[in-house]
């Protein structure tokens, strides 16, 4: 089967040019001028983008949270990443206290095989850290699981102190893996959300009120300083507040190995969101929106690079169901907003049409870093001969309103319900085949393979 797609304008993070793509089975075979090849199929592209397909580090399918589950499954949130123009995500698997982490990646695959429309691969939440989840991690980066995510929020759900993150860090430098850090004082945080609540102050805006930016950047301080005396390379997902960007900026200054992510929610809501009664549970996740001033200093954290990628932490919970778990109790609203279908509309229309980011720019932050950072680099990532057939001709013209009416997460809200964007994709290929094509799916239940992948230190060096 080949398939040519003509007239484009290949957009890699690297530079920009005039050609045409062949994907000969699932492989991109040639990129080049006036490519004539006695194609099976031609996809004109004319006045389009030829991007590599988007990658999301930051999805949570069907997890478990405060009693209830995210709503997307596999299949539907593979799904609706595609129709977003997202061909590979990332999703973390959890170890639950007192399971070993073999159990929790085991439960993962059989979450996804057979069910992902797209590739997938895993990074591994850690609970516990002892013996025997230490000798585990060297197992896990072997199957390609090679990223291990812990956290300083959350006391006695995913918790670690100190001493287990360095444990847990000290292992990774040996194995070449990469630690993942939530960042925020979860121990300071919850004297705050117990006094609110004491004080009568219930409503979902406090759970944006009492997670300070502050305890985001000192957590993000810490948690670097501790990488830096094991000698491991850290992440920090998710990151929220002008707080934390200092830390992580600093860091890099001093040559510390620490990266970060930001998400849509961070770039284009804010705390304010979060009035109007029980309306603001729609936009509870952790960290919390912040003070609209923090936005512009993460678009130049991502201008300049100190901030690397835009995922989503998609965790959708429908509104007229489980958010509702928390009435009464901001403490108890499930934490997590639905996101994997937006993120590379948005990040087109408010970078690159927005004049913040260069389409280059767009390119790197939604999938040629994810695919380098998280050892997917020559298959994901890139417009490249050899490279895995994930490709997007995305229309950066076209306009479309995001609404819960059209997308295809399953979740009854949007958190951008109404917003106009600039730019939208077209036609959607996962290796090779067209699983996307002018707002039709044309994708397969179990198409997506799992993804085992290299190590921080194969490809951080
Ligand atoms: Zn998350």
């Amino acid at each position: 089967m080949r398939t040519l797609i003509t007239n484009g304008t290949v957009v890699n993070a690297d530079g920009s040019t005039q050609a045409d793509v062949l994907v000969e089975d699932e492989t991109i075979a040639a990129v080049g001028a006036g490519l004539a090849a006695d194609a099976d199929r031609t996809i004109d592209a004319s006045g389009k983008y030829v991007i590599p397909g988007a990658i999301d580090v930051h999805t949570h399918m069907e997890l478990p949270f405060g009693g209830t589950f995210a709503k997307d499954t596999f299949e539907t949130g593979t799904r609706a990443a595609a129709f977003g123009g997202t061909t590979t995500i990332i999703d973390f698997a959890v170890q639950s206290r007192g399971k070993s982490l073999r159990e929790g990646l085991d439960a993962w695959h059989a979450k996804a095989e057979g069910n992902a429309t797209v590739d997938y691969g895993f990074h591994m939440i850690m609970s516990d850290v002892n013996d025997g989840t230490l000798a585990e991690m060297d197992q896990l980066v072997g199957e390609g699981v090679t990223d291990f995510k812990l956290f300083t929020a959350y006391p006695g759900v995913f918790y670690s102190d100190d001493g287990a993150i360095f444990r847990a860090m000290q292992q990774t430098a040996r194995n070449g893996g990469l630690i993942m850090m939530h960042a925020e004082n979860g121990l300071a945080i919850d004297v705050v959300a117990e006094q609110a609540v004491a004080a009568g102050n219930t409503d979902p805006y406090y759970h944006g009120v009492v997670r300070y930016p502050i305890f985001e950047g000192e957590a993000t301080n810490r948690v670097i300083r501790l990488a830096e005396a094991a000698g491991v390379p850290v992440y920090i997902v998710h990151l929220s507040a002008r707080d934390a960007l200092a830390e992580v900026q600093a860091a890099r200054r001093r040559g510390a190995m620490a990266f970060a992510e930001t998400c849509p929610q961070y770039l284009f809501l804010s705390l304010d969101d979060m009035g109007n009664g029980f309306e603001g549970a729609k936009y509870v996740c952790s960290p919390p929106l912040r003070p609209a001033d923090h936005q512009e200093d993460l678009w130049r954290g991502l201008a300049g690079n100190d901030l690397q990628v835009v995922s989503t932490d998609h965790c959708p919970f429908d509104f007229h169901d489980q958010k509702q778990l928390g009435q009464g109790d901001f403490r108890k609203v499930p934490n997590g907003l639905p996101g994997v279908e937006d993120r590379v509309d948005l990040m087109h229309d408010g970078g690159v049409v927005g004049g913040r980011l260069s389409k280059e720019r767009w390119v790197e932050i939604i999938s040629a870093a994810p695919a380098r950072m998280f050892g997917l680099a020559g298959r994901k990532g890139v417009v490249a001969a050899g490279a895995d057939a994930d490709l997007v001709v995305y229309d950066p013209n076209r306009r479309r309103t995001i609404s819960a009416d059209s997308h295809h997460m399953d979740v009854d809200y949007s958190c951008y319900e109404g917003r106009q964007v600039q730019g939208a994709s077209d036609v959607v290929l996962s290796r090779g085949r067209v699983i996307v094509e002018n707002g039709e799916w044309k994708g397969e239940k179990g198409w997506g393979r799992f993804l085992r992948r290299s190590t921080a230190r194969e490809h951080l060096a």
